[in-house]
């Protein structure tokens, strides 16, 4: 008999016959008094490491020498498993209440999973329960899930049988000559697995919401219901993750934006927001903050053109890599495009004047609009535009001026997540990726100079290996929100590539000419994409500096209305921007609407307090003493000070 090694997670290893099973192997191990017998039990799969590592059906017999790991259902190879074989169980279910309904595909996605169906009639939200209970009542049955190798056109004699068309056109698609098959009960689909061992193994679910969707993602094709779910390892983790998903909803910047009346999008240009007059003070407002930064940290801000011969994107070497993600023109025979970036337009400019060491370093700071195109299926809000502006900046140094250079960027960073109460913070450094621009000696000088300003800052480090921009290395500034969910807000990269490419030069002490060094950085990265992140992250209560309403005055009554319209002119006087609610409605609503609006500070007038000249704000729904008018105005001028000190 043919025997096989198999080696465990202690490092023992065992002799089997082949065709041993997974299950039975590490079962076996287990008995012997290897491995841990409890996570044997649970193990809801296996990974196999042979030359790659697979997970597999627990079934699945080893036929050469591996090493065989139990897939807890928690850990994320385990999550993948459950949440495919949810959505068999679904399809299974969808098939037991509506026998009509054609089956096509289901998927893994982030969290969960969806099945694409086709039946007359579609689905509606009420039917989401029935096929749940259908759902768990195959659970209960605990039906053996098993796998089958069958020839195609055997496969394709099967479910054309069946009467299920699409998988048919699948499978007739297939370049293999076997396919794999797995069947629950009475439920056969076409599908490469792994699989828990039975339905009774799937711990957590619930269907979410009915989408559309097309028969392979094409518009032109049939319109098919996709029906989306969540599977987890157990309860406890179903239950938190539809919470977040309860608050991500209420988080959602397209809703705030729509509730506070910030901004909107309309297909006449897609992925280019308007921002309405309240979205306008939000935007402006961190443009003045960040202005007010690059006054101490010494930027200088230029104004650059928006559209450029492509012979520029030629130069900088943007062209080849990013012309597909441009929008491109023909005028007076030259092609025109778009800045997609600001570093092309800026290298020029600097190459249009002689430089000494004298004048280094020049920081170009621009906040300019930049277009590049995405495709209209990904556009998503603000975090997936076609039109943006950054807190943009290019810094061209000698080589001995990088270092300082860094740590001011650092520290500059350090004080804008601060002012924002930002402070779950990861870094990243990415390295030189496998296509690059520029000499390696660079990239060298460059990775160990952005690894030395990471050090001195005392940050821990993950290095994406790979992963920098094809014209330099790059650091990352991770930020986690309150919704657990990471974004890249500020980034420097050091460049290897353009300074060459644009043949930039300054003279050296010495009298001789010398390539400088150039330093893209961003700490806020796009506007609108710090916005959407702000929004959520603090569910729409901005801090009282960048809230487009600041204090709101409520009067009590008609009598008080002059003198409510009087605090909000005292208000404005001292550049707070206030107004009077004056409309004729109830008190009440009134304060509700503001606290919809999110208004910082809300003030309620009545006769007694026109009387004394005095103010009892509201801070947070609570109300405070009566104040002098003066006073009150004064304190709140102060509160709403703009962070770093611009004046
Ligand atoms: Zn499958
Ligand atoms: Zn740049």
């Amino acid at each position: 008999m043919v025997e096989i090694r198999v080696t465990f997670e202690d490092g023992a290893s065992e002799r089997f016959p082949t065709g041993t099973t997974a299950r039975d192997a590490l079962v076996a191990h287990a008995r012997n008094g290897g491995g841990d017998r409890k996570r044997v039990e649970r193990a809801i799969a296996a990974r196999v490491e042979a030359e790659r590592a697979t997970v597999v059906d627990l079934s699945r017999p080893l036929v050469a020498d591996c090493r065989v790991v139990p897939v807890a259902p928690e850990s994320p190879e385990g999550l993948d498993v459950i949440r495919h074989s949810t959505a068999h169980l679904m399809a299974q279910a969808v098939k037991r209440l509506f026998p009509e309904t054609e089956i096509t595909i289901g998927p893994v996605i982030e969290n969960g999973f969806y099945y694409d169906f086709k039946r007359a009639g579609g689905f509606a939200a009420e039917d989401l329960p029935r096929i749940e209970d259908t759902m768990r009542a195959i659970v209960k049955e605990d039906l053996p899930v098993t796998r089958e190798e069958v020839p195609r056109d055997e496969a394709v004699r099967r479910f054309r049988e069946m009467g299920e068309h699409y998988k048919v056109e699948i499978i007739a698609s297939l370049p293999e000559d076997t396919v794999s098959l797995y069947r629950q009960g009475e439920f056969v689909d076409l599908c490469r697995g792994p699989h828990v061992p039975s339905t009774g193994r799937i711990p957590a679910f619930r269907l979410t919401s009915i989408a559309g969707a097309y028969w392979r993602g094409d518009a032109k094709n049939e319109q098919l219901q996709r029906i989306y779910g969540t599977a987890w390892a157990n309860a406890k983790d179903l239950e938190a993750y539809l919470k977040r998903l309860e608050e991500a909803k209420l988080r959602d910047h397209r809703r705030l934006g729509q509730v506070l009346d910030l901004f909107s999008l309309d297909p006449i240009a897609p992925g280019s927001p308007f921002f309405h007059p309240k979205g306008a003070i939000v935007y402006n407002t961190l443009v003045a903050f960040i202005r007010g930064l690059y006054a101490r940290y010494g930027y200088t801000e230029v104004i650059t053109p928006l559209i450029y011969k492509t012979e520029l994107y030629k130069r900088s070497g943007h062209y080849d890599a990013f012309h597909h993600d441009m929008f491109l023109m023909s005028i007076e025979e030259d092609e025109y495009g778009v800045k997609p970036m600001n570093c092309p337009g800026h290298c020029h400019l600097f190459a249009s004047r002689k430089h000494s060491y004298r004048d280094l370093p020049i920081r170009y700071a621009d906040f300019s609009r930049l277009h590049r195109f995405e495709p209209s299926g990904t556009l998503a809000g603000l975090t997936r535009v076609r039109s943006m502006a950054q807190d943009d900046a290019h810094i061209y140094c000698t080589p001995e001026q990088v270092d300082t250079e860094l740590e001011n960027f650092v520290a500059m960073t350090r004080e804008v997540y601060s002012a924002f109460g930002f402070d779950d913070i990861a870094v990243t450094l990415q390295t030189r990726p496998e296509k690059f621009l520029g000499r390696i000696e660079l990239w060298e000088a460059a990775e160990a100079a952005l690894g030395r300003a990471l050090e001195r800052a005392g940050f821990a480090v993950t290095v994406l290996h790979g992963e920098g921009a094809f014209y330099g290395p790059k650091i990352g500034f991770d930020f986690r929100d309150v919704l657990e969910r990471s974004w890249t807000l500020a980034t420097v990269q050091i460049d290897c590539a353009m300074p060459e490419r644009f043949a930039l030069r300054y003279v050296t002490p010495e009298g001789t000419e010398a390539t400088p060094v150039m330093i893209h950085r961003a700490v806020l990265g796009s506007l609108e994409r710090f916005i959407a992140i702000l929004l959520e992250h603090t569910g729409g209560k901005l801090p009282l500096w960048l809230s487009p309403v600041q204090v709101r005055v409520l009067p009590v009554s008609e009598k008080a209305a002059d003198y409510a319209a009087r605090v909000a002119a005292a208000c404005r006087a001292g550049h707070l921007r206030a107004e009077a609610d004056l409309r004729n409605e109830k008190l009440g609503y009134k304060v509700r609407e503001a606290e919809v609006e999110k208004v910082p500070v809300v003030v309620v007038v009545g006769e007694r307090e026109a009387a004394a000249g005095t103010v009892a704000p509201r801070t947070a729904g609570a109300a405070q003493a009566a104040l002098p008018l003066e006073t009150f105005v004064a304190q709140t001028v102060d509160a709403a000070r703009m962070p770093g000190g611009a004046l």
